[in-house]
């Protein structure tokens, strides 16, 4: 890929100008390497279709992935951006991920390729990685260890090992802040970080990831409200002048998106239209 300015204009989620993109979401992976206590990503039954960022009703196979891309060119004219965040961690899928990234340039060239994750094995893929994507976003929840003890559990290094409570807390942070820097140095990448806002527990650490994220050359952050789920299914989510507030003060270091849709991780947005991607999977050549 010949390197050239990242341009936030060409991208439905910088923009919020869904109606002009076809933007379409790869199911990939399933596998996590950490553990945040709202999580519900991962796969569902038939017939439970929530909207919630990382669902999907199963993921797909390779032959699958190069159908859905031409069938989506074909019934929405040409595909602007394919997106993919889950279930689960794409780098902990790494395999997986790298196949549908390739299938996705040589089947639909036209379009960018964006890639979600928590950041916490960025450093091990990141030369493969920017070879094959145009964009990446990072969630990162906070930078203070002890704030981030209430939203991760678990983590597992590249090697295996498993930490648990604050230990992992630590490292993640760790990792994260590693990410940032490493990413400070590639500005062909276009860059977001996403922020789950968890009132009472990390409203106070919006700024400093918004500003971190900002000095390490990103070019949007995304707060998102916390959608109750997995162990916190029972904490409140954030009332809407708290959002507010949050987006408020990450938006004196970077621009702030307020108009993200939350999509399932198996969503196709044809010009405006968002629809599931089975259907369409089922139609043939
Ligand atoms: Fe779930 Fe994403 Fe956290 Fe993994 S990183 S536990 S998929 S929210
Ligand atoms: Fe864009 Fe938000 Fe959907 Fe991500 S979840 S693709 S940022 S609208």
């Amino acid at each position: 890929m010949s390197p050239e300015r990242p341009d936030p204009s060409e991208h439905p989620c910088y923009t919020g100008e869904h109606a002009k993109f076809v933007k379409l979401h790869l199911p990939i992976g399933g596998r996590c390497n950490i553990h945040c206590r709202f999580c519900e990503s991962g796969l569902e039954h038939e017939g439970q279709t929530a909207d919630y960022p990382g669902r999907t009703l199963r993921t797909l196979t390779p032959d699958e992935i190069e159908r859905l891309l031409r069938n989506a060119r074909r019934e929405c004219g040409r595909v602007d951006v394919v997106g993919i965040a889950g279930p689960g961690d794409p780098l902990a899928n790494w395999k997986e991920t790298r196949t549908a990234l390739e299938i996705t340039a040589e089947t639909a060239p036209e379009a960018k390729r964006c890639l979600s994750t928590n950041g916490v094995w960025l450093e091990r893929h990141l030369p493969e990685l920017l070879r094959l994507i145009h964009s990446l976003t990072i969630t990162v929840n906070t930078l203070n260890p002890d704030t981030a003890a209430h939203i991760y559990d678990r983590a597992v290094t590249e090697d295996g090992e498993v930490l648990t409570g604050p230990e992992a807390a630590r490292w993640i942070v760790e990792r994260q802040e590693r990410a940032l820097d490493l990413l400070a140095d590639e500005p062909y990448l276009l860059k977001k970080v996403n922020f789950v806002l968890i009132p009472d527990v990390n409203e106070d650490d919006v700024e400093e990831v918004a500003k971190r994220a900002a000095d390490a050359g990103f070019h949007a952050m995304n707060v998102i409200p916390l959608r109750p789920g997995g162990e916190l299914k029972d904490h409140r989510p954030p009332t809407c002048r708290e959002l507010s507030r949050a987006r408020d003060r990450a938006e004196r270091h970077l621009p702030v998106m307020r108009r993200c849709q939350q999509c399932r991780a198996d969503v196709l947005h044809c010009h405006g239209r968002p629809r599931l991607i089975w259907d369409l999977l089922e139609e043939g050549d």
